[in-house]
């Protein structure tokens, strides 16, 4: 991961910056996906460990900790993050080397398990290499298994010297309040419209404003979306089936879908329920201005409750959606209850 801090976070950064002495050993870093929220806590956590800090200022880049940071090499800085999530092995703890070559073979992991907590006791054990602070950053937060999430608890309740955790979430909701209740809170913003489009047009973004609305303002995701979103064609084909609801076509597209991971397509149901009950209520859309023709015919068709019925519980299949045992089914479900929304009252 790249230590990054984006337009958008510069007031989060100076607030940093004037409660770094007063500030508590854990914090949590909140707020919406696609807004960079991690490479900021990366680059807060470079920050906290330069040792050449100009006042009010990021990390130098220059000083043998940027450069062990710029590294993955930093010896009093750990990140915990799921495998699955792990794509470049910088600044993770070293794997028990007796399970290293099994590893390759299995399916990387989503959660972030109790051992990986563990090994920080190992870590914050001894002196700290450099003589400065020592940061450990997890991310995100929700990862974590119960037993590492009370093994995590135990270490906030007697915090080590000198240690700073950094916890990184989207969903605040989703933590134990024993552990929130223990730490500082600091949220991100979603950038404003006009920001976030300023940035992507620095980033040479053709469309931004479309893809800035297709993915609900948050414009990390719209960048990646404009470099070719990976799987553009699956969801222009998962919004056509929603668009003509039909049994034979939901069947189909669960089938098609279930070898992406299952969030995807419930964030794309969700922010097509969103647009349906958008366009019910205010005759405006969010997520697909390019089908608003679309969403206007079928939300003239459809049960408004049933509808925020069905929103609330795709929002709890979205919360659990990192293990289901069968995609398949998950998707099938949610397609039918679609289908209900549109059913006539016998
Ligand atoms: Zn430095």
């Amino acid at each position: 991961m790249e230590a990054k801090i984006y337009p958008w976070h510069q007031e989060n950064f100076q607030r940093l910056v004037k409660m770094r002495e007063t500030m508590p050993h854990a914090m949590v870093f909140h707020g919406p996906e696609g807004t960079g929220i991690e490479p900021f806590a990366f680059a807060w956590a470079k920050t906290l460990l330069c040792e050449n800090l100009q006042k009010g200022q990021p990390a130098c880049g220059q000083c043998s900790s940027c450069r062990w940071f710029d590294q993955g090499s930093h010896p009093d800085f750990v990140m915990l993050m799921p495998d699955a999530l792990n794509d470049d092995e910088e600044g993770v703890p070293a794997a028990e080397e007796e399970d290293a070559p099994a590893k390759k073979t299995k399916a990387a992991s989503k959660i972030i398990p109790i051992n990986a907590i563990r090994q920080l006791h190992d870590f914050v054990g001894i002196t700290t290499h450099r003589g400065g602070l020592r940061v450990i950053l997890i991310h995100p937060v929700e990862a974590m298994t119960t037993e590492a999430a009370n093994a995590l608890l135990k270490m906030l309740e007697e915090p080590p010297a000198g240690t700073v955790f950094l916890l990184v979430t989207n969903q605040v909701g989703a933590l134990l309040p024993t552990i929130l209740s223990r730490c500082g809170k600091l949220a991100f913003p979603m950038p404003s419209r006009e920001m976030a489009l300023e940035w992507l047009a620095s980033q040479e973004v053709d469309d931004a404003a479309m893809l800035l609305a297709q993915q609900g303002g948050a414009p990390l995701a719209a960048l990646e979306a404009s470099k070719g979103n990976a799987n553009a064609k699956e969801q222009a084909a998962f919004l056509d089936c929603l668009s003509k609801p039909g049994l034979s076509a939901s069947l189909k597209a669960a089938e098609d879908l279930q070898k992406l991971p299952v969030k995807l397509p419930i964030t794309w149901m969700q922010r097509w329920l969103y647009d349906l009950a958008s366009v019910h209520l205010a005759g405006t859309v969010r997520y697909h201005p390019d089908r608003l023709d679309m969403l206007t015919s079928l939300a003239g068709r459809l049960n408004l409750i049933k509808l925020m019925d069905m929103a609330k519980s795709v929002a709890q299949r979205r919360r659990v959606a990192d293990h289901p045992l069968v995609p398949r089914l998950v998707l099938e479900d949610m397609l039918i209850d679609y289908l209900k929304l549109f059913a006539k009252r016998p």
